[in-house]
């Protein structure tokens, strides 16, 4: 999701641009008032992937999102709650063959008739209410998200919705916090449900950077085989075996691999142990010794490097792939 005050057209298809580089590819903006309605068909134009418009409370939003060209809506249940609101957009969106995601966030869930039902059962609920009013007004794109920020709601609560709708999920854990604590917290719940077969787009909300958050849902993505985009880093943590300055080598590859899209996987091991197996697997890694370290490529060693050298060697290697 852009970060920008979606008024500002040029901030927000700027933003946009540094997302599609890291491999964003589809994009939601907040749409809080008419002027953000009205910057949508430039930022629209000014960008490459689908647009969507994240609309709460007034549906004259939304269907001024769908005049300007969005691809995608995104309504919250919980903030539009008149049928005949709900029935303009949806066709407005049908004439357009406009997706609707219904976006139920535990935060802002609609009231409940009940006083015993779990916020799970409230979040399937308020899902599936909706769902079911978007069938009634004869509509099917649609597309279905359930976040927290508490990991095992958004899991049990993915895991019930999956079994009662055949739409496309959007996986996320909602405000799960700073990136070093919300990249854990987003992957430990995203990655759980996509190994269960649940969820078809997903996004990583942090409180940073948002390309951080396409990075952190790309590296899920690798972590489960379900993605080949960019490289994959594999490196030991060093231990006391360790010879060479190994965790600021892994860094400064790191680094270097950050901005390349090719899929290889690289090994940057500490020593003789685990070092020369993982380095043979990788198409290009190094197994450090003291001081020097033998350089491997597509599973053969290559030559043998002086520690001054592993990263230009490393990365020649890589260039050369
Ligand atoms: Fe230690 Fe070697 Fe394992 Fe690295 S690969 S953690 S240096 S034993």
């Amino acid at each position: 999701m852009a970060k920008t005050d979606t008024r500002d057209a040029r901030a927000t298809i700027d933003q946009i641009k540094g997302l599609e580089e890291c491999g964003c590819q589809l994009v939601r903006v907040a749409v809080p008032d008419r002027e953000a309605a009205a910057a949508l068909p430039a930022i629209r134009k000014g960008i490459a992937i689908p647009l969507i418009a994240d609309i709460h409370f007034d549906h004259r939003l939304a269907l001024l999102a769908l005049e300007a060209g969005v691809d995608g809506l995104r309504i919250n249940p919980g903030n539009i709650r008149d049928p005949e609101h709900i029935a303009r957009i949806v066709r407005a969106a049908r004439e357009r063959e406009v997706p609707i995601r219904v976006g139920v966030n535990a935060g802002s869930l609609p009231p409940s008739k009940s006083t015993v039902k779990t916020v799970t059962e409230r979040m399937v609920d308020a899902a599936m209410e909706e769902i079911e009013l978007l069938e009634r007004l004869d509509f099917d794109l649609i597309k279905v998200a359930l976040k927290a920020f508490d990991v095992p709601i958004t899991i049990a609560a993915n895991r019930a919705i999956a079994t009662r709708m055949p739409y496309p999920i959007h996986l996320g854990i909602t405000e799960a916090g700073t990136p070093r604590k919300g990249v854990i917290r987003s992957a430990v719940g995203i990655g759980i449900l996509l190994h269960e077969g649940i969820g078809d787009t997903l996004r990583v909300s942090l409180s940073g950077d948002p390309r951080e958050e396409v990075v952190a849902g790309y590296e899920i993505l690798k972590s489960l085989d379900l993605s080949r985009r960019g490289p994959v880093l594999v490196s030991c943590p060093s231990c006391g075996r360790t010879e060479v300055d190994l965790v600021a080598l892994a860094i400064a590859v790191e680094e270097r691999l950050a901005t390349m899209e090719k899929p290889i996987k690289v090994a940057v091991m500490g020593c003789v142990v685990n070092g020369p197996g993982e380095a043979r697997d990788a198409d290009v890694g190094i197994a450090c010794g003291r001081g020097r370290g033998i350089i491997f490529r597509k599973g053969e060693q290559v030559r043998t490097v002086e520690e001054a050298d592993f990263l230009q060697a490393l990365m020649a290697e890589i260039e050369r792939l």
